[in-house]
């Protein structure tokens, strides 16, 4: 009996530390889950786009369990419509944009572009009709010409520099000496956070997709460039009647969009067009005065990065 006990005493413990260490792997592996449960029907559709309209119905959503960064969030974002997200850092702007691209999936409610939820169709068919200039874009190591093409490997060296022009970064670029050969990211030449931004842009502008995104994409670059560039998105939106969403801090780099929604604590505070909002003297109007006070001071609102 004795001798019995032992190795099954033994093997209790062994089996409890086996048990334990499987739960660990369980949490661990129920943690990273959180960044890879986006999964794909399986008979998912490819995504019919007729106008652009999203739609965010009723949805909740946090990376942490227990902790909602938006908290049923009704918005509607009209087709061919340029829209802009306003609100206090870390109220969840950015949030809203990962959420559209499926890095996330929401926790409750739905997003539907088109009438279709997201989780319905293909992974692919959505994130090829979506263009994001996110907040800091990375670079290829490789050069300049590679790092706008990739928008579209189909498209002419002409089309590429036409891009590059609407981006108003044609020009210096050709100042480099090795021009549109000049290579850049990790192992490349460094270039100014501003001059990153507009080769994001002219990969986007070179992408052509249906649905723009657009995360801070412009706070780099100094006002006057800023103000051009804005300019030539503007009239390619209004063109091809793209539906885009502008996610900024300065508002006079939005004041002009079709629909500003603000944002306050994971939902929306109020939302309308500029003058609509001007006029009633909530969040939006309070924003806006305090920053055209600093911009008439001369201490225009947080440039991130200081442009060469
Ligand atoms: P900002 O204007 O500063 O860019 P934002 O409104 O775009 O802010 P989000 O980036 O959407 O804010 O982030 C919302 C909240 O979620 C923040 O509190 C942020 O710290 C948190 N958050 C963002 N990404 C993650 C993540 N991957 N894991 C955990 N928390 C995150």
């Amino acid at each position: 009996v004795f001798q019995l006990s032992v190795p099954l005493n033994f093997l209790g413990s062994v089996y409890r530390e086996l048990r334990q260490s499987l739960l660990d792997m369980e949490t661990l592996f129920n943690l990273q889950k959180v960044n890879v449960t986006i999964k794909e029907k399986p008979n998912a559709q490819p995504l019919r786009l007729t106008g652009g309209e999203i739609k965010f119905e009723n949805v909740t959503f946090g990376y942490r369990p227990h902790r909602p960064i938006l908290k049923n969030l009704n918005l509607t974002i009209p087709a061919g419509k340029k829209v802009a997200v306003v609100g206090p850092s870390g109220c969840g702007k950015s949030t809203i944009l990962r959420l559209l691209f499926r890095s996330y999936d929401v926790q409750e409610g739905r997003i539907l572009i088109d009438g279709q939820d997201i989780r319905d169709v293909s992974i692919d068919s959505l994130r090829k009709a979506i263009g994001v200039v996110p907040q800091d874009t990375p670079l290829f190591n490789n050069d300049i010409e590679h790092n706008i093409h990739y928008g579209n490997m189909q498209a002419t060296l002409e089309e590429v520099h036409a891009a590059a022009k609407r981006a108003q970064v044609h020009d210096i670029i050709t100042s480099f000496p090795d021009g549109y050969k000049t290579k850049v990211g990790e192992r490349g030449m460094m270039i100014s956070g501003g001059e990153k931004q507009r080769l994001a842009i002219s990969r986007l502008i070179l992408k052509d997709p249906p649905l723009l995104f657009f995360d801070e994409a412009t706070s780099a670059l100094d006002t006057h460039t800023e103000a051009a560039l804005l300019s030539n998105i503007n009239s390619i939106l209004k063109e091809k009647g793209r539906t885009s969403v502008f996610v900024a801090h300065r508002l006079r780099t939005i004041y002009d969009s079709d629909l500003i929604i603000v944002l306050r604590e994971g939902q929306v505070a109020e939302s309308g067009t500029h003058d609509k909002l001007i006029d009633r003297q909530g969040v939006y109007s309070e924003l806006w005065s305090a920053q055209e006070m600093k911009f008439l001071e001369g201490d225009d609102v947080a440039t991130d990065e200081e442009d060469d």
